[in-house]
């Protein structure tokens, strides 16, 4: 089972992925919790420098998209093998929100980007031969559920003014963080069936709630 969790810096992600992962434990389930850019090393390099170092859109796209690769092959495919639940803040919706939506990077691009690099290729597939191992298993590997949290620009601004020393990306003017809020929508509309969203404005034990609503409402929990 994989999961990807998305939404605007100040949504309030990471709580809810702990409480997840932890709530999935207590019924006995294996958890991988990971995130993107990064979950491995090489990825967490990658990261590093796409966070710190001023770059065109297009050499962004191309390194987190490289770290995706790096991060699919080494740690999301094999927990999926081991049967984890694999718990991942952010992955590929967010590159088209925050390097297609927010900094315009062309969305056709994106796309092909996404299948080459969530490409199976026998990585679901037993290691001897290509037969996959999971009916679920289709030729492009993405999440079963991308829970996303939709928390108006605005807000989200507020939060992270008192919250943290921002990032690159953090650090940008809220019109570029409602560019990024409209491309998930956007995203939300072209993936209706895999995209649950959540009002994250609500307090934070609420949006616990609908979180894990949506969890049990599938029979995960
Ligand atoms: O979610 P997290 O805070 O770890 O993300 C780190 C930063 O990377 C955030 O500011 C986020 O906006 C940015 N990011 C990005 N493109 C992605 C994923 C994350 O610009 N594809």
């Amino acid at each position: 089972l994989f999961i990807s969790f998305e939404g605007i810096d100040g949504a309030g992600k990471s709580t809810h992925i702990a409480g997840l992962a932890n709530a999935f434990r207590a019924e006995g389930r294996a958890v991988t919790l990971t995130r993107e850019p990064g979950g491995t090393p090489l990825a967490e390099k990658l990261r590093a420098m796409v966070l710190g170092d001023p770059m065109d859109p297009l050499t962004e796209a191309l390194l987190i998209f490289a770290a995706r690769r790096d991060h699919l092959v080494n740690v999301i495919a094999p927990a999926l093998l081991r049967g984890d639940v694999v718990l991942c803040d952010r992955f590929t919706d967010a590159s088209f929100a925050y390097q297609g939506a927010g900094r315009g990077f062309d969305l056709n691009v994106l796309s092909t980007l996404e299948q080459w690099v969530q490409s199976d290729e026998g990585l679901l597939g037993d290691p001897a031969g290509n037969k996959p191992m999971r009916p679920e298993v289709e030729t492009v590997i993405e999440p079963h559920l991308t829970v996303w949290f939709d928390l108006p620009p605005e807000e989200a601004a507020l939060r992270l003014a008192d919250a943290r020393v921002p990032d690159k990306f953090e650090a940008q003017p809220v019109e570029f963080f409602r560019r990024v809020a409209q491309g998930y929508a956007d995203r939300q509309q072209g993936h209706p069936e895999r995209f649950a969203r959540i009002a994250a404005s609500q307090t934070r034990e609420n949006v616990w709630q609908a979180v894990r609503q949506v969890i049990v409402e599938k029979g995960w929990l």
